[in-house]
């Protein structure tokens, strides 16, 4: 069993912006990361919206600048997939995959999960399918379905068409997403785009996807992605701490932050900015640590300097 005051679970934007500031406060923590470090970001094909990037990031580089950032900050990920959640005796008891932990404050930042359709599919497909693209990052040649009309879907489409055929199938007529990226997509030739087309069941032959839709039409396919929405990653939590979650949020214990907390608003600035209030709020729960080492820190570093002056003066060094 590792002991620590703080535990964060999940080490993309929120989880991470929540260590660092954690880390500038001197507070011990422990956070536990069951992939790798930047969540999310590791598939967007340019991040436009966050500050201090005139002309955008790729996902991919973003998160190369974290990486370097929890490096400076000597953060240490534990990489470990955290399988549930309880609270008994005023501790919050984490059981992972590889160890188990016990924390007294506990910050969840693990995100979203992918909503999944429930369409018959057989089992030689099923290591075609996915819900990110990032495991598809080196395809080349291919070619490849996208199922959704957001922003996930259409901004998935842009990165996968650099090296590929892209076919995106909205159900509806409608389009979720922000305009700047259906345009894009409307400009790209490698990239086609289907509405009142709805997935009912995907068949595998001679080593492709068979997609049959609505209209009894068959598509063929090498890959198929689903972004057809997301949902909050909490489902490790015991059923006694669902219940007891209100209160001890509450009582600072507790803190849900980022992705995992903010529906619709599903931003990195956002996620980074409740991990840096997650971590100030804490830092205020337990400020007498906190104002001990400053106060010890500043009083050694001013005697330690009123001395030093006394001798330059004895020696006549200093007048
Ligand atoms: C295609 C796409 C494009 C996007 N474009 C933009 C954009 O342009 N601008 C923008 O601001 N945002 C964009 N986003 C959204 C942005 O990526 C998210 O808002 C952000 O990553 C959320 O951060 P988070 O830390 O809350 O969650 P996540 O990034 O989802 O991180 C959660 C972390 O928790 C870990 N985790 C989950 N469960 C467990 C467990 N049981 N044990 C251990 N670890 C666990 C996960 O592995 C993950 O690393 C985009 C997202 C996508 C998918």
């Amino acid at each position: 069993m590792v002991n620590s005051k703080i535990g964060i679970i999940g080490a993309g934007p929120a989880g991470i912006s929540c260590s660092i500031q954690l880390k500038r406060y001197k507070l011990d923590f422990l956070i536990l990361e069951k992939d790798q470090a930047g969540g999310l970001l590791k598939n967007p094909f340019l991040i436009e919206n966050y500050l201090g990037f005139p002309p955008g990031i790729r996902g991919e580089k973003f998160i190369e600048l974290i990486e370097r950032q929890i490096e400076n900050h000597k953060i240490k990920i534990i990489k470990d997939e955290v399988l549930s959640v309880t609270y008994r005796n005023d501790k919050f008891y984490i059981r992972a995959r590889k160890d188990d932990y016990r924390v007294s404050i506990l910050v969840v930042a693990t995100g979203t999960r992918p909503k999944r359709l429930k369409i018959p599919v057989d089992l030689l497909c099923k290591s075609r399918i996915f819900h990110e693209i990032s495991p598809l990052r080196k395809t080349r040649n291919k070619i490849i379905a996208i199922i959704g009309s957001g922003d996930a879907a259409f901004d998935y489409a842009l990165s996968m068409s650099k090296y590929n055929k892209v076919v995106i199938l909205n159900r509806t007529g409608r389009v979720k997403c922000l305009p700047v990226l259906f345009q894009r997509v409307k400009q790209n030739k490698k990239i086609v785009y289907k509405t009142s087309i709805d997935i009912k069941q995907v068949k595998w032959a001679n080593n492709k996807l068979v997609l049959l839709d609505n209209r009894y039409n068959n598509l063929i396919v090498d890959y198929l992605v689903m972004a057809i929405g997301r949902e909050p990653n909490l489902n490790f939590f015991s059923k006694s701490l669902k219940e007891k979650a209100n209160r001890l949020k509450r009582e600072n214990k507790l803190y849900i932050i980022g992705d995992a907390r903010n529906g619709l608003y599903r931003q990195t600035a956002i996620a980074a900015g409740d991990g840096l209030r997650a971590a100030m709020r804490i830092s205020k729960k337990w400020g007498h640590t906190i104002k001990e080492t400053k106060i010890k820190g500043t009083r050694e570093k001013g005697k330690k300097n009123i001395k030093n002056k006394r001798d330059k003066i004895k020696k006549g060094t200093e007048l």
